[in-house]
Protein backbone atom coordinates (compact mmCIF):
# COMPACT_ATOMS: atom_id res chain seq x y z
CA UNK A 1 0.00 0.00 0.00
CA UNK A 2 0.96 3.09 -1.06
CA UNK A 3 2.07 5.56 2.19
CA UNK A 4 0.70 8.90 0.31
CA UNK A 5 -2.17 9.94 -1.88
CA UNK A 6 -2.43 12.11 -4.77
CA UNK A 7 -4.69 15.29 -4.88
CA UNK A 8 -6.91 16.80 -7.68
CA UNK A 9 -3.93 18.89 -8.39
CA UNK A 10 -1.22 16.43 -8.54
CA UNK A 11 0.39 17.36 -5.27
CA UNK A 12 1.34 14.44 -2.81
CA UNK A 13 -0.17 13.98 0.76
CA UNK A 14 0.57 11.77 2.88
CA UNK A 15 -2.07 9.53 4.00
CA UNK A 16 -1.28 9.31 7.81
CA UNK A 17 0.05 12.04 9.94
CA UNK A 18 -0.90 12.91 13.49
CA UNK A 19 -2.65 16.06 14.81
CA UNK A 20 -2.06 18.73 17.71
CA UNK A 21 -5.79 19.38 19.01
CA UNK A 22 -6.31 19.76 22.15
CA UNK A 23 -2.49 20.75 23.42
CA UNK A 24 -2.58 24.06 24.70
CA UNK A 25 0.97 23.76 26.22
CA UNK A 26 3.42 25.46 23.99
CA UNK A 27 6.38 23.15 24.56
CA UNK A 28 3.95 20.11 24.70
CA UNK A 29 3.23 20.64 21.58
CA UNK A 30 6.89 20.96 20.22
CA UNK A 31 7.90 18.09 21.76
CA UNK A 32 4.52 15.92 20.50
CA UNK A 33 5.75 17.19 16.76
CA UNK A 34 9.81 16.50 17.51
CA UNK A 35 8.56 13.30 18.23
CA UNK A 36 6.05 12.00 15.71
CA UNK A 37 8.45 13.73 12.62
CA UNK A 38 10.86 11.55 14.47
CA UNK A 39 8.62 8.59 14.57
CA UNK A 40 8.48 9.01 10.73
CA UNK A 41 5.39 11.22 10.06
CA UNK A 42 5.32 13.61 7.60
CA UNK A 43 2.18 15.48 8.25
CA UNK A 44 1.04 17.52 10.91
CA UNK A 45 -2.29 18.60 11.81
CA UNK A 46 -2.67 22.39 13.17
CA UNK A 47 -5.19 25.09 13.36
CA UNK A 48 -5.35 28.57 14.24
CA UNK A 49 -8.21 27.93 17.24
CA UNK A 50 -5.46 25.25 18.55
CA UNK A 51 -3.07 27.74 20.18
CA UNK A 52 -0.39 26.17 18.98
CA UNK A 53 0.42 26.73 15.43
CA UNK A 54 3.83 28.68 17.15
CA UNK A 55 5.11 25.14 18.99
CA UNK A 56 4.25 23.92 15.39
CA UNK A 57 6.88 26.14 13.83
CA UNK A 58 9.37 25.82 16.30
CA UNK A 59 9.79 21.80 16.04
CA UNK A 60 9.83 23.05 12.47
CA UNK A 61 12.53 24.99 12.93
CA UNK A 62 14.48 22.17 15.33
CA UNK A 63 14.04 19.35 12.65
CA UNK A 64 16.48 18.01 10.23
CA UNK A 65 14.45 16.74 7.93
CA UNK A 66 14.19 18.61 4.69
CA UNK A 67 10.98 21.61 4.57
CA UNK A 68 9.59 20.18 1.28
CA UNK A 69 9.27 16.27 2.58
CA UNK A 70 6.86 17.31 5.40
CA UNK A 71 3.60 18.22 5.06
CA UNK A 72 1.54 21.24 7.10
CA UNK A 73 -1.68 21.42 7.48
CA UNK A 74 -3.42 24.66 8.89
CA UNK A 75 -6.78 26.34 9.26
CA UNK A 76 -8.62 29.62 8.97
CA UNK A 77 -11.05 29.92 12.19
CA UNK A 78 -14.16 30.89 12.30
CA UNK A 79 -14.02 34.69 13.40
CA UNK A 80 -11.21 35.30 10.54
CA UNK A 81 -13.38 34.24 7.41
CA UNK A 82 -14.14 37.23 4.74
CA UNK A 83 -11.18 38.04 1.65
CA UNK A 84 -9.52 40.82 3.45
CA UNK A 85 -9.42 39.12 7.47
CA UNK A 86 -8.36 35.88 5.42
CA UNK A 87 -5.24 37.44 3.67
CA UNK A 88 -4.12 38.77 7.15
CA UNK A 89 -4.43 35.40 9.17
CA UNK A 90 -3.03 33.60 6.87
CA UNK A 91 -0.13 35.96 7.20
CA UNK A 92 -0.34 35.95 10.64
CA UNK A 93 -0.42 31.54 10.62
CA UNK A 94 2.39 31.56 8.69
CA UNK A 95 4.56 33.95 10.80
CA UNK A 96 3.40 31.39 13.80
CA UNK A 97 4.65 28.62 11.61
CA UNK A 98 7.53 30.53 10.40
CA UNK A 99 7.06 29.15 6.87
CA UNK A 100 7.10 31.01 3.41
CA UNK A 101 4.32 28.31 2.04
CA UNK A 102 2.00 25.98 3.29
CA UNK A 103 1.18 23.03 1.80
CA UNK A 104 -2.87 22.76 2.77
CA UNK A 105 -5.23 25.35 4.18
CA UNK A 106 -8.20 24.52 4.76
CA UNK A 107 -11.25 26.73 6.20
CA UNK A 108 -12.68 24.92 9.24
CA UNK A 109 -16.02 24.96 9.74
CA UNK A 110 -18.68 25.83 6.77
CA UNK A 111 -20.39 29.23 8.98
CA UNK A 112 -19.82 32.88 8.04
CA UNK A 113 -18.51 34.50 5.40
CA UNK A 114 -16.66 31.04 3.98
CA UNK A 115 -17.16 32.42 0.39
CA UNK A 116 -14.72 35.46 0.91
CA UNK A 117 -12.29 33.54 2.79
CA UNK A 118 -12.39 30.95 0.07
CA UNK A 119 -11.80 33.81 -2.95
CA UNK A 120 -8.73 34.76 -0.94
CA UNK A 121 -7.44 31.18 -0.42
CA UNK A 122 -8.38 30.94 -4.22
CA UNK A 123 -5.83 33.90 -4.52
CA UNK A 124 -2.83 32.69 -2.47
CA UNK A 125 -3.12 29.21 -3.71
CA UNK A 126 -2.84 30.73 -7.43
CA UNK A 127 0.20 33.11 -5.64
CA UNK A 128 1.85 30.32 -4.41
CA UNK A 129 1.58 30.36 -0.97
CA UNK A 130 -0.39 27.55 -0.78
CA UNK A 131 0.13 24.14 -2.66
CA UNK A 132 -3.62 23.08 -2.06
CA UNK A 133 -6.91 24.35 -0.63
CA UNK A 134 -9.61 22.82 1.04
CA UNK A 135 -12.12 22.65 3.71
CA UNK A 136 -13.12 20.93 6.88
CA UNK A 137 -16.21 19.57 7.99
CA UNK A 138 -18.39 20.92 5.12
CA UNK A 139 -21.35 18.48 4.74
CA UNK A 140 -21.94 17.68 0.85
CA UNK A 141 -24.97 20.08 0.06
CA UNK A 142 -22.43 23.15 0.86
CA UNK A 143 -19.34 21.45 -0.85
CA UNK A 144 -21.55 20.98 -3.66
CA UNK A 145 -22.65 24.48 -3.69
CA UNK A 146 -18.50 25.87 -3.04
CA UNK A 147 -17.47 23.66 -5.75
CA UNK A 148 -20.77 24.75 -8.04
CA UNK A 149 -19.74 28.40 -8.07
CA UNK A 150 -16.30 29.26 -7.45
CA UNK A 151 -12.93 28.71 -10.19
CA UNK A 152 -10.60 26.03 -7.71
CA UNK A 153 -12.05 23.19 -6.31
CA UNK A 154 -10.78 22.02 -2.81
CA UNK A 155 -8.55 19.09 -2.65
CA UNK A 156 -9.68 17.99 1.04
CA UNK A 157 -12.40 17.71 3.05
CA UNK A 158 -11.36 17.41 6.69
CA UNK A 159 -14.35 15.39 8.39
CA UNK A 160 -15.23 13.85 11.75
CA UNK A 161 -14.74 9.69 10.57
CA UNK A 162 -14.63 7.35 12.97
CA UNK A 163 -16.18 3.61 13.41
CA UNK A 164 -19.53 5.23 14.90
CA UNK A 165 -19.89 7.55 12.26
CA UNK A 166 -18.66 6.31 8.79
CA UNK A 167 -19.54 8.78 6.82
CA UNK A 168 -20.13 6.44 3.27
CA UNK A 169 -21.92 9.07 1.49
CA UNK A 170 -19.89 11.88 2.30
CA UNK A 171 -17.11 9.69 1.11
CA UNK A 172 -19.04 8.83 -2.59
CA UNK A 173 -19.72 12.32 -3.02
CA UNK A 174 -16.32 13.40 -2.73
CA UNK A 175 -14.30 10.59 -4.47
CA UNK A 176 -17.33 11.67 -7.45
CA UNK A 177 -15.82 15.40 -7.28
CA UNK A 178 -12.04 14.33 -6.87
CA UNK A 179 -12.01 15.90 -3.34
CA UNK A 180 -9.76 14.01 -1.33
CA UNK A 181 -11.73 12.89 2.52
CA UNK A 182 -9.55 13.18 5.19
CA UNK A 183 -10.96 12.19 8.97
CA UNK A 184 -10.66 14.11 11.90
CA UNK A 185 -11.71 12.42 15.23
CA UNK A 186 -10.47 8.50 14.02
CA UNK A 187 -11.22 7.53 17.53
CA UNK A 188 -14.04 9.50 18.45
CA UNK A 189 -11.68 11.15 20.67
CA UNK A 190 -12.11 7.80 22.86
CA UNK A 191 -15.63 7.85 23.01
CA UNK A 192 -17.99 4.75 23.40
CA UNK A 193 -15.07 2.75 24.91
CA UNK A 194 -13.70 2.71 21.22
CA UNK A 195 -10.66 1.13 21.86
CA UNK A 196 -11.93 -1.92 23.84
CA UNK A 197 -14.75 -2.43 22.07
CA UNK A 198 -15.37 -6.34 21.55
CA UNK A 199 -15.95 -6.42 17.47
CA UNK A 200 -12.67 -4.23 16.93
CA UNK A 201 -10.57 -6.12 19.71
CA UNK A 202 -11.25 -9.38 17.37
CA UNK A 203 -9.85 -8.26 14.72
CA UNK A 204 -7.26 -6.52 16.57
CA UNK A 205 -6.56 -10.39 18.13
CA UNK A 206 -6.56 -11.90 14.71
CA UNK A 207 -3.95 -9.61 13.10
CA UNK A 208 -2.10 -9.05 16.57
CA UNK A 209 -2.50 -5.56 16.31
CA UNK A 210 -4.14 -3.15 18.47
CA UNK A 211 -7.51 -1.70 18.14
CA UNK A 212 -6.26 1.45 17.16
CA UNK A 213 -3.93 0.24 14.34
CA UNK A 214 -7.26 -1.26 13.19
CA UNK A 215 -8.91 1.63 12.93
CA UNK A 216 -6.31 3.53 11.17
CA UNK A 217 -5.73 0.45 8.48
CA UNK A 218 -9.23 0.70 8.22
CA UNK A 219 -9.24 4.06 7.10
CA UNK A 220 -6.34 3.58 4.65
CA UNK A 221 -8.16 0.75 3.13
CA UNK A 222 -10.67 2.83 1.98
CA UNK A 223 -8.35 5.89 0.50
CA UNK A 224 -8.72 8.49 3.17
CA UNK A 225 -6.72 10.64 4.72
CA UNK A 226 -6.58 10.29 8.46
CA UNK A 227 -4.40 11.96 11.71
CA UNK A 228 -5.07 10.61 14.83
CA UNK A 229 -3.72 12.65 17.81
CA UNK A 230 -1.69 11.07 21.05
CA UNK A 231 0.42 13.41 23.11
CA UNK A 232 2.74 9.86 24.15
CA UNK A 233 4.95 9.24 21.97
CA UNK A 234 4.87 5.21 21.88
CA UNK A 235 0.89 5.75 20.84
CA UNK A 236 2.12 7.91 18.07
CA UNK A 237 4.57 4.96 17.39
CA UNK A 238 2.01 2.37 17.74
CA UNK A 239 0.10 4.37 15.72
CA UNK A 240 2.17 4.69 12.45
CA UNK A 241 2.79 1.28 12.54
CA UNK A 242 0.09 0.63 10.22
CA UNK A 243 1.41 -0.49 6.92
CA UNK A 244 2.71 -4.35 7.71
CA UNK A 245 -0.63 -6.03 7.86
CA UNK A 246 -4.07 -5.80 5.53
CA UNK A 247 -7.54 -6.24 6.54
CA UNK A 248 -9.97 -8.69 4.69
CA UNK A 249 -13.02 -8.10 3.40
CA UNK A 250 -14.76 -10.01 6.82
CA UNK A 251 -12.77 -7.87 9.02
CA UNK A 252 -14.15 -4.77 6.58
CA UNK A 253 -17.77 -5.79 7.10
CA UNK A 254 -17.55 -6.43 11.10
CA UNK A 255 -16.31 -2.71 11.06
CA UNK A 256 -18.97 -1.41 9.00
CA UNK A 257 -21.87 -2.95 11.56
CA UNK A 258 -20.57 -0.49 14.16
CA UNK A 259 -21.46 2.08 12.52
CA UNK A 260 -24.55 4.91 13.94
CA UNK A 261 -24.77 7.12 11.20
CA UNK A 262 -24.12 9.63 13.15
CA UNK A 263 -21.63 11.82 15.34
CA UNK A 264 -21.38 11.02 18.96
CA UNK A 265 -19.16 14.05 19.08
CA UNK A 266 -21.53 17.03 18.00
CA UNK A 267 -24.60 17.30 15.68
CA UNK A 268 -23.11 19.74 13.00
CA UNK A 269 -26.80 20.54 12.33
CA UNK A 270 -27.94 21.79 15.21
CA UNK A 271 -28.62 25.19 14.96
CA UNK A 272 -26.93 26.24 18.31
CA UNK A 273 -23.35 25.54 16.53
CA UNK A 274 -22.96 28.19 14.27
CA UNK A 275 -24.37 30.22 16.76
CA UNK A 276 -22.10 29.69 19.78
CA UNK A 277 -19.69 30.84 16.57
CA UNK A 278 -20.99 34.55 17.01
P1 LIG B 1 -8.73 11.38 18.08
O1 LIG B 1 -7.48 11.31 17.30
O2 LIG B 1 -9.94 10.72 17.60
O3 LIG B 1 -8.49 10.81 19.55
C1 LIG B 1 -7.48 11.27 20.39
C2 LIG B 1 -7.57 10.49 21.71
O4 LIG B 1 -7.16 9.14 21.50
C3 LIG B 1 -6.69 11.08 22.77
O5 LIG B 1 -7.39 10.96 24.00
C4 LIG B 1 -5.48 10.14 22.76
O6 LIG B 1 -4.91 10.08 24.05
C5 LIG B 1 -6.12 8.82 22.42
N1 LIG B 1 -5.20 7.90 21.71
C6 LIG B 1 -4.45 8.16 20.62
N2 LIG B 1 -3.79 7.07 20.21
C7 LIG B 1 -4.14 6.08 21.05
C8 LIG B 1 -3.77 4.73 21.14
N3 LIG B 1 -2.96 4.15 20.25
N4 LIG B 1 -4.32 3.98 22.15
C9 LIG B 1 -5.17 4.54 23.03
N5 LIG B 1 -5.54 5.83 23.01
C10 LIG B 1 -5.03 6.60 22.02
O7 LIG B 1 -9.12 12.92 18.40
P2 LIG B 1 -8.81 14.35 17.83
O8 LIG B 1 -7.56 14.88 18.39
O9 LIG B 1 -10.04 15.15 18.05
O10 LIG B 1 -8.65 14.17 16.25
C11 LIG B 1 -7.40 14.02 15.61
C12 LIG B 1 -6.98 15.30 14.91
O11 LIG B 1 -7.98 15.72 13.98
C13 LIG B 1 -6.85 16.51 15.83
O12 LIG B 1 -5.68 16.48 16.63
C14 LIG B 1 -6.91 17.65 14.85
O13 LIG B 1 -5.67 17.83 14.21
C15 LIG B 1 -7.98 17.15 13.89
N6 LIG B 1 -9.33 17.67 14.23
C16 LIG B 1 -9.93 18.50 13.35
C17 LIG B 1 -11.20 19.00 13.61
C18 LIG B 1 -11.86 19.89 12.59
O14 LIG B 1 -12.86 20.53 12.91
N7 LIG B 1 -11.33 19.96 11.39
C19 LIG B 1 -11.86 18.68 14.80
C20 LIG B 1 -11.23 17.83 15.70
C21 LIG B 1 -9.97 17.32 15.40
P3 LIG B 1 -3.42 10.63 24.37
O15 LIG B 1 -3.23 11.92 23.65
O16 LIG B 1 -3.44 10.76 25.85
O17 LIG B 1 -2.49 9.55 23.87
Amino acid sequence: MKDYVILNNGVKMPCLGFGVYQIDDLAQTQQVVENGLEVGYRLVDTAQIYGNEQAVGDALVHSSIPREDIFVTSKIWVDKYGYDQTLQAFDDSMKKLKLDYIDLYLIHKPYNDYYGTWRALERLYKEGRIRAIGVSSFWNERLADLITFNDVKPAVNQIETNVWNQEWKSQQYMEKEGVQPEAWAPFAEGANHIFTNPVLQKIAEKHHKTTAQVMLRWFLQRNYVVIPKSIHRERLAENFDVFDFELDDDDMALIKTLDQGYSVLEDEMDPEIAESFR
